[in-house]
């Protein structure tokens, strides 16, 4: 793009009713990304016209997936519902310039005639009035505004992502703009709002792009510049299918919920259905810096939990230490049944480079970091307690002598002490740790165990062990 292009002004434009889901949070993230790349503006336009199917829940989930993303928008969000009268002045302007008629048909007629047209093997057009002056009669009934659609030629919109795509006029109905009692329709709003608003591009899902054809002959009617229109295809399931709710077509919330951190949701989502050469991981500079319509796939995209696993786990290991404590704070304290100490929150601040190392989701970083909380005596998984046997007992106990007898706590002496106590009782080292491991984690995850001892400090680790000796 050449800096002396008008400035770039984008929009999201959810209908609140329902959650935000993933392919919103994609179209959001992808007109986020091109109006900041452009250092243009990011609107967001709340499409809350269908009353009944909108509601105050679904616009605070949007609100809240969209600064969860931290996909921050330009200005006030704006209620489409609150915009109906200058919506319906349009629809007077088209009917002044003869572009829009009324028609004063009743549903039954109209219904009559879809079926007459089925029946004749052609298109349905809703123009029953077209051509037709009402009689006094008529003109007493209510009525709506129709476009009146050219009926010869055809268009061709040079989409960014689809490449051209060619529709014939006498495929297009006269669709109402205006219903008989007054309220605009969506194909309306959109168009008076997406002008009203300086939109320059159009970017959305492709189950928008027939809609483009009717929306394009509003602009065409006002005389006013089409925007470019760049329709992205739809995200599938990793089976090719529509997405479902298995296959990840949850809210944003959701993901949330399951433990992805933004960052990886971003980036994930931006690799489903952009990409940049072979790079996977790209940061948001990167994302605003690369970012065009070119780039844009144009088959579907599969969603793939794997591949968000894989991206969280590096986002989790390349996160602040105190801000993954905070984000799981709470769950801990639910984890663990007390508020966190200060000794239990350095611990896991220490061990936070070993509990990243594998996590893929939040949950079970937060499961792994409970392991240095004060939660004597440990609950045993099966497998822990079938390692705490009269064998091992005195093992457990022999070993938590020697580590009493230590007057320094660090990795080399513990290692040192575990090593001495094998040797003399000449038992294998594994067979000397094992039964360690067992009574000291519980039989939760744990990285290297001489570290963890280290962690839990000396006190810790000898009560944990002697637990064991006195159950
Ligand atoms: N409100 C529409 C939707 O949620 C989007 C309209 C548009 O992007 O033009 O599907």
């Amino acid at each position: 793009m050449h800096s002396d292009m008008p400035k770039v002004v984008t929009r999201f434009a959810p209908s609140p009713t329902g959650f935000l889901h993933i392919g919103g949070a994609r179209t959001a993230l992808y007109n986020w990304l091109f109006a900041r790349h452009h250092g243009g503006d990011f609107l967001l336009r709340i499409e809350d016209t269908d009353k009944k199917r909108s509601t105050n829940e679904a616009i605070e989930a949007i609100l809240h997936g969209m600064k969860w993303l931290r996909l921050d928008w330009d200005g006030d969000a704006v209620s489409q519902a609150a915009r109906a009268d200058r919506h319906k002045e349009v629809a007077l302007a088209m009917l002044e310039s003869g572009n829009a008629y009324r028609c004063y048909a009743t549903a039954e007629e109209l219904s009559k005639e879809r079926e007459k047209a089925r029946a004749e093997g052609r298109n349905f057009r809703g123009d029953l009035w077209r051509d037709r002056e009402p009689d006094e009669e008529a003109e007493k009934q209510p009525y709506s505004i129709r476009i009146k659609m050219p009926r010869d030629g055809e268009v061709t919109i040079a989409d960014a992502v689809q490449g051209d795509v060619t529709v014939k006029n006498a495929e297009l109905d006269d669709m109402i703009i205006l219903r008989s009692d007054g309220t605009p329709t969506y194909m309306l709003a959109v168009v008076v709002d997406d002008h009203d608003m300086g939109v320059t591009h159009v970017i959305r899902g492709d189950d928008h792009l027939n809609n483009a054809f009717r929306q394009y002959q509003i602009y065409t009617a006002m005389g006013w510049t089409i925007p470019v229109f760049a329709h992205i295809p739809l995200i599938h399931g990793p089976d090719g299918k529509k997405l479902s709710k298995r296959h990840g077509a949850l809210g944003v919330e959701g993901y949330e919920e399951m433990g992805f951190l933004p960052e990886a949701m971003r980036n994930y989502l931006l690799r489903l259905g952009w990409s940049h050469g072979d790079d996977e991981i790209i940061t948001t500079e990167q994302a605003i810096e690369w970012f065009t319509l070119d780039n844009v796939g144009r088959s579907p995209a599969r969603f793939d939990f794997d591949k968000l696993d894989n991206l969280n786990n590096h986002y989790i290991r390349e996160a602040d230490a105190n801000r993954l404590l905070s984000i799981f704070q709470s769950a801990l304290e639910n984890n663990v049944g007390h508020a966190l100490t200060e000794t239990e929150a350095s611990r896991i601040l220490r061990a936070m480079p070993a509990l990243t190392e594998r996590a893929k989701r939040l949950p079970e970083l937060v499961e792994s970091a409970s392991l240095f909380c004060n939660t004597r005596p440990l609950d045993l998984t099966e497998n822990a307690a079938k390692q705490l046997t009269e064998e091992t007992l005195p093992v457990i106990a022999g070993v938590a002598n020697e580590l009493e007898a230590l007057t320094d706590w660090n990795g080399s002496v513990i290692k040192a002490a575990i090593m001495a106590f094998a040797e003399a009782e000449a038992l294998k080292l594994g067979k000397v740790m094992q039964p360690i491991r067992a009574a000291v984690t519980g039989g939760k995850q744990s990285g290297d165990l001489v570290e963890t001892l280290e962690i839990l400090g000396q006190s810790e680790t000898i009560g944990r062990l002697r637990d064991r000796v006195a159950a």
